[in-house]
């Protein structure tokens, strides 16, 4: 299903994860096991980037068909599952402990515990399937219009219908975007070309800026006002030409946040705009992520940040302390969606969303048992 319908839906709070292709083999399966814990959690989606320069469209391919495709058999009882669970995590004997707790346990429960999934199709009804909805980023760089349509295809033959177009940052070593033979020059000539050969299949998102775009900031100051328009409105053509969810830029900032949904709103940006929260997890990632993107940094937050920069415990809990401030902030003024870059860690992102009370604590470590399709694009 199409994420759009879900933020803007059911009135209820929600909430999404990103994460990036990681280098290894290793680090892929490491990614899937803290995905199971995270997901478990049931976010409105995840999604995953595409590497810059395209190097990495074989990998964020397969990650976001596995991620689309996981699936997860809730049996009726669920919460008693976890509680057997812990009981054999002990010293306890298993079926001592199943004895003990038999006459609260529904068999199926049972059954499901222990992985026999096949025995879900003997039971009707109380069972229920969950999965993951899943956004692809995808973007021009180094893309003829070939590679791009086999990416597309690809998805959509493996049911994705979530696509977060862009137009790509520079591959490294290079600092200006140059369109390739055959491809785009922008995320507006990808949407267009998204809508025109696939319709309304895939559901388009696009990001926003709430500072505009780095390359329309020139010096300190942030962006000009002319700037800033010209970009507002370039936003607006991408959404007039199909777009249908917009996900910002992090910022530290969260009035200039809240300005810029304001200001969009008064050019006529209907759709749902979803913020980007990035917890501070590490203080040299902060510095370079602020710096290559030119966000601003509140005087309060590099006041905070100075004296504890080389104490990462502390610098983590203030990231924790300050993601949770923002997003409380955000929504009172009655944003109902939360993004957050998560750079592949649980932590901070599960402690923001538990401080907020969008997710149980009890249920922090605990994964669901998640069934993913073997890796079907890689050797
Ligand atoms: P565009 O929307 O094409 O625009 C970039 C800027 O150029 C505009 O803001 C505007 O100022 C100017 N511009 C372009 N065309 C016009 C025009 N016709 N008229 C006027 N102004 C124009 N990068 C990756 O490599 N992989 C990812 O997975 C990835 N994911 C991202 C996710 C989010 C939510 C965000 C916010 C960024 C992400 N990026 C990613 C970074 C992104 O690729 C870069 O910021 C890139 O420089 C711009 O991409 P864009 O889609 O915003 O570009």
């Amino acid at each position: 299903e199409k994420v759009r319908e879900a933020v803007d839906g059911e009135g209820r709070t929600v909430f999404s994860f990103e994460f990036f292709p990681p280098k290894t083999e290793e680090g892929v399966e490491n990614l899937f096991e803290r995905m199971d814990r995270m997901v478990s959690h049931n976010p409105t989606f995840c999604d995953i980037t595409w590497g810059a320069g395209g190097s990495t469209a074989d990998l964020t391919l397969d990650i976001a068909n596995r991620m689309q495709n996981m699936v997860c058999v809730i049996p009726p009882s669920i919460s008693l599952l976890y509680s057997i669970e812990y009981y054999c995590c002990g010293e306890n004997d298993l079926e001592l402990c199943l004895l003990e707790v038999l006459d609260l346990v529904v068999l199926p429960a049972i059954t499901i515990w222990s992985a026999d999934y096949s025995f879900s199709e003997y039971i009707s009804g109380d069972f229920k399937e969950i999965s993951v909805e899943t956004m692809m980023h995808l973007t021009c760089t180094n893309m003829p219009v070939e590679k791009i349509d086999h990416a597309l295809d690809t998805i959509k033959t493996n049911g994705i219908q979530n696509v977060l177009a862009l137009r790509g940052d520079p591959p490294h070593g290079q600092d200006k975007f140059v369109q390739v033979e055959g491809g785009f020059s922008c995320a507006l000539d990808l949407v267009k070309h998204i809508r025109a050969k696939y319709g309304n299949y895939f559901g388009i998102t696009i990001a926003g800026y709430p500072e505009a775009h780095p390359d329309m900031i020139q010096g300190e100051g942030g962006a000009t006002l002319e700037a800033y328009s010209n970009d507002l409105a370039y936003l607006k053509r991408k959404v007039d030409a199909g777009a249908d969810l917009i996900i910002t830029q992090l910022f530290y900032d969260t009035d200039i946040f809240l300005k810029f949904v304001n200001d969009c709103r008064q050019i006529g940006i209907t759709c749902p705009i979803v913020p980007g929260i990035m917890p501070i997890n590490n203080y040299k990632g902060f510095i370079r992520m602020t710096g290559f993107c030119k966000t601003r940094i509140p005087a309060e937050i590099t006041a905070a940040l100075d004296p504890i920069k080389d104490n990462e415990e502390a610098v983590k809990a203030y990231g924790i302390h300050l993601g949770t401030e923002m997003c409380k902030k955000i929504l009172a003024q009655g944003i109902k969606t939360l993004h957050l870059y998560t750079l592949n860690m649980e932590k901070s992102a599960l402690a923001i969303l538990m401080n907020l009370g969008l997710i149980e604590e009890s249920k922090v470590t605990r994964s669901l048992p998640w069934r993913r399709p073997a890796n079907v694009f890689r050797a």
